[in-house]
């Protein structure tokens, strides 16, 4: 072979400078496949493989249930955030693990004696008015009738009961049946809603005609052995929060992030070795870190994957606060290189704002990338929509944003119990804009990513890491000139992509 173009990453990353994401590109390979051919499957932690390397942040303004759910579905994993109480993280564990695609799991249900006008406020809450009805408006009894927008919108007045509109003879079927069974019924009967009920005949859940069509199957998702969806939760690295961990695995969470903003301390080991002695079939993500002796020490504990950044994220203040940090690029390259000679796997957390910013993240030794900019905005986020100026909003904050840490978000930066009286902020809150939902952004990032690898030549994550050690992978530093002229320039006016697939 003659010489080679461009730099290897060993030759990249001399000691001295930190080098960011947009410091350097990666050089172009030989392409012989197409990029549906793009294996993007990769190792979360040492036990769990998933199908897409996409992680979301423990944060409050991006991780419940829903996003969970839909990135589990489509073969990525959600992190639970913990600014909250056990029992309410829990139950957002739980309403992951009992997902199932297409049944509503809890609906919302009323009584006969509540009145159109309760309907009418849930209708202007969550856009549905097709409402079970049970004997005493919980789920906890037999399902007397259902009420549907048909059965009352012509009535002005609305303290009227439900009692005399809703309809009693109600098509229900076996909790149970299978979804194409459930969608056959709805088809045949041409009924708008299917309560599917148990043996005494309480509501289990509901299947919608306005769902036949979206209910397609994932056969991508994330699933444990039970074939429930998996999902992540995060805990401090207090004492206190081993009673969380004992209620996160109750409720059956695959695996636990210790959030620590410096994971290198005695808390975070001596928590990390009683998680894996205390619950050994959970795996344990251990962080964050950003250099080589943090990591080794993190391994020598037991952690079954490394979490790595300190700074880089879109909302974060730590380098100037704090004065201590790393160019991530340079943080992922020095920590892959020592988990990988012990088979973990490192996930690269923050600072990730566009697809060749994840391409890049995995070609220096990354085995998945912690989003929470990338997904904060999307409809499955937390948090209600709204405008200014015109634009369509969601609130995105950092967990040592003073708001967050108000509500507890102070966990993760070794602040003791006594300590907390005094905030000094790491991070900041703000907005990001609407990018629709999680069901159409992933899809648009996995072709995009698939596309990155496909230039670079390479076909899977695990012959990314081959190439990147065999210094078969070529980078190139890039001047502040090269910055300048792989950005658009020189034009009077341009047209982006919409707003939110903007990346
Ligand atoms: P409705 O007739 O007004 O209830 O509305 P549609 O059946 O046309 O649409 C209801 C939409 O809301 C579907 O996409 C449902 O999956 C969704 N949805 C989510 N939770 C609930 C719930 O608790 N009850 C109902 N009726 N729909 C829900
Ligand atoms: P982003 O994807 O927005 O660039 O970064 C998200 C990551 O930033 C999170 O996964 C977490 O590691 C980190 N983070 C979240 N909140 C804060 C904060 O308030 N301060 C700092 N320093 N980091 C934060």
């Amino acid at each position: 072979m003659g010489r080679q173009d461009g730099l290897s990453a060993r030759e990249l990353f001399r000691p001295g400078r930190g080098i960011a994401y947009d410091d350097f590109l990666l050089l172009p390979g030989h392409i012989d496949f197409h990029h549906s051919a793009v294996d993007l499957s990769s190792r979360f932690t040492k036990r769990i493989t998933l199908r897409l390397p996409f992680v979301s942040s423990p944060m409050d303004t991006v991780t419940e249930h829903k996003m969970a759910i839909a990135l589990a579905l489509q073969g990525g994993i959600g992190v639970v955030h913990y600014n909250n109480a056990i029992s309410e993280q829990v139950e957002e564990v739980k309403k992951v693990k009992r997902f199932e695609n297409g049944f509503i799991t809890s609906p919302v249900v009323l009584s006969a004696d509540h009145s159109l006008a309760d309907v009418d406020a849930i209708k202007a809450k969550f856009g549905f008015s097709g409402i079970p009805i049970t004997e005493d408006g919980t789920l906890k009894t037999r399902v007397v009738g259902i009420v549907t927008n048909r059965d009352i919108d012509f009535e002005p007045d609305r303290k009227r009961k439900l009692r005399e509109f809703m309809s009693t003879d109600v098509l229900t079927a076996a909790a149970g049946i299978s979804l194409a069974e459930a969608n056959r019924i709805l088809r045949t009967s041409k009924k708008g809603k299917l309560p599917l009920v148990d043996r005494e005949g309480r509501l289990v859940s509901l299947v919608s005609r306005r769902d036949l069509l979206k209910n397609r199957d994932y056969p991508e998702a994330s699933k444990d052995d039970k074939k429930q969806l998996q999902v992540a939760a995060a805990v401090s690295t207090r004492d206190e929060d081993r009673e969380r961990v004992a209620g996160l695995v109750e409720a059956g969470v695959d695996a636990i992030v210790i959030d620590a903003a410096q994971g290198d301390s005695i808390y975070e080991l001596r928590l990390l070795e009683y998680l894996k002695k205390e619950h050994p079939a959970v795996e344990v993500i251990a962080g964050n870190v950003v250099t080589s002796d943090q990591s080794r020490r993190l391994i020598d504990a037991g952690a079954d994957a490394l979490r790595i950044g300190m700074g880089p994220g879109s909302i974060c203040t730590t380098q100037g606060t704090m004065a201590v940090g790393r160019a991530q690029a340079t943080a992922i390259y020095f920590t892959s290189r020592v988990a990988r000679e012990r088979d973990v796997p490192v996930i690269a957390d923050g600072g990730i704002s566009s697809i060749g910013q994840i391409a890049k993240a995995l070609s220096l030794g990354a085995s998945g990338v912690m989003m929470g900019f990338m997904f904060a905005g999307t409809q499955e986020a937390p948090g209600e929509y709204f405008y200014e100026n015109g634009v369509r909003l969601k609130r995105y904050r950092g967990m040592a944003s003073i708001e967050a840490m108000q509500v507890g978000g102070d966990k993760r930066y070794n602040t003791q119990a006594d300590d907390r009286k005094i905030k000094v902020a790491q991070g900041v809150s703000g907005a990001v804009v609407d990018k629709g939902s999680m069901l159409e952004y992933v899809p648009y990032l996995v072709q995009g990513l698939r596309q990155s690898l496909q230039d670079m030549g390479i076909r899977n994550i695990a012959a990314l890491h081959v190439a990147l050690d065999d210094g078969s992978l070529r980078f190139e530093r890039r001047s502040i000139a090269a910055q300048v002229e792989g950005g658009v320039h020189g034009l009077h006016s341009y047209k982006e992509a919409p707003l939110g697939f903007r990346a």
